[in-house]
């Protein structure tokens, strides 16, 4: 059997278009191996109606709701492939297990994926004190002493966002230059640290960060955030052919159609995002697909 369409990853955006095509009454498959860039944190926020939500239970409840469409199938299984002919044919994606699927389109929700900076102790914390989004996690770190860690060129932006939730600011460049004078004068007129040396380890218990240790010194600090690297979680759309801009950022319509016909894209894929803004992108991409099948049945 040739499915209308099978989605590849199985976070908010994956969940959200199968849901949509689910109800469209759509034969859908959804390829998930359970690896999102959330699954360590224990607590989601700004999704209404889900704020605080335990990001596997968001899963679950999703599994549950989707359970109600007899057309969509879910598979717990790595995509490792997938080979196209001319459209309208279709494509094959090939299992981790070997198995080959057939579908008219797919839709790559596989997210992203985290390189830390390489910090002594920085995987105990990230998730739990460390985070990357002042608006994921600002709230729960509000008016605490703080480190910002970038090693990026976002370090100036990403500590004037902080500022807004805790003006008690250290900010580490983990012995990278990419604060300018201007900027380090700037941050030290609001009373905000410059720190250029590297940090040695980061030091705490159960997840919560107590001490920052330098090579000559220590910094007593109760959380953070830090910027990490991203990078696509898989490469289906390189190797499909999917045109990116000069930012490497997927191009694609409001519809999450890209410049290859009947594949789509939806979530942090096209760029690092939200739970409620890859869901919303997830279903875009839904009504795409079905918009899409529905113009050549109607033809
Ligand atoms: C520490 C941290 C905290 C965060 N906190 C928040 C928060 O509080 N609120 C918020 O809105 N956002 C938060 N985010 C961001 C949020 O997690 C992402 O924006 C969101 O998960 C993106 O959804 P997605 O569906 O695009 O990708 P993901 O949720 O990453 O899902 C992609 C899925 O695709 C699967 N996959 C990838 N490749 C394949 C393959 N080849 N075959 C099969 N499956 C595959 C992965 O295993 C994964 O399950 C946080 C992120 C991090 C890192």
């Amino acid at each position: 059997m040739i499915m209308d369409c099978a989605i590849i990853g199985g976070g908010p955006a994956g969940l959200n278009a199968a849901l949509v095509l689910g109800r469209a009454k759509r034969n859908v498959i959804l390829f998930d191996d359970n690896n999102p860039r959330n699954r360590v944190t224990k607590e989601s926020h700004g999704f209404i109606t889900r704020d605080g939500i335990h990001p596997m239970e968001f899963r679950k409840i999703a599994h549950q709701e989707i359970s109600h469409y007899p057309s969509v199938e879910m598979q717990n299984v790595r995509i490792t492939k997938v080979e196209t002919d001319k459209y309208p044919a279709y494509f094959c994606l090939t299992q981790a297990d070997g198995e080959k699927i057939y579908a008219k389109n797919i839709i790559l929700a596989t997210g992203l994926k985290e390189n830390l900076p390489a910090i002594n102790g920085i995987n105990d914390f990230y998730g739990k004190s460390l985070f990357n989004c002042p608006y994921c996690d600002g709230w729960e770190l509000r008016n605490k002493p703080l480190i910002v860690i970038s090693e990026q060129q976002n370090v100036f932006h990403l500590t004037t966002m902080v500022w807004n939730w805790s003006q008690d600011l250290i900010v580490c460049t983990n012995g990278q230059q990419n604060l300018n004078r201007k900027q380090k004068e700037k941050l030290e007129q609001k009373g905000i640290q410059v720190q250029d040396q590297k940090i040695i380890s980061l030091v705490g218990k159960d997840g919560q960060l107590e001490r920052v240790i330098f090579e000559n010194h220590e910094v007593q600090r109760m959380g953070g955030f830090i910027s990490p690297r991203l990078i696509q979680a898989s490469s289906f759309h390189e190797l499909l052919g999917c045109e990116a801009d000069d930012q490497g950022k997927i191009i694609k319509d409001d519809f999450g159609r890209t410049n290859i016909k009947g594949v789509y894209v939806a979530g942090d894929t096209i760029t690092p995002s939200h739970l409620i803004s890859s869901a919303a992108e997830g279903s875009r991409a839904a009504m795409g697909v079905n918009a899409d099948l529905t113009e050549r049945e109607f033809a």
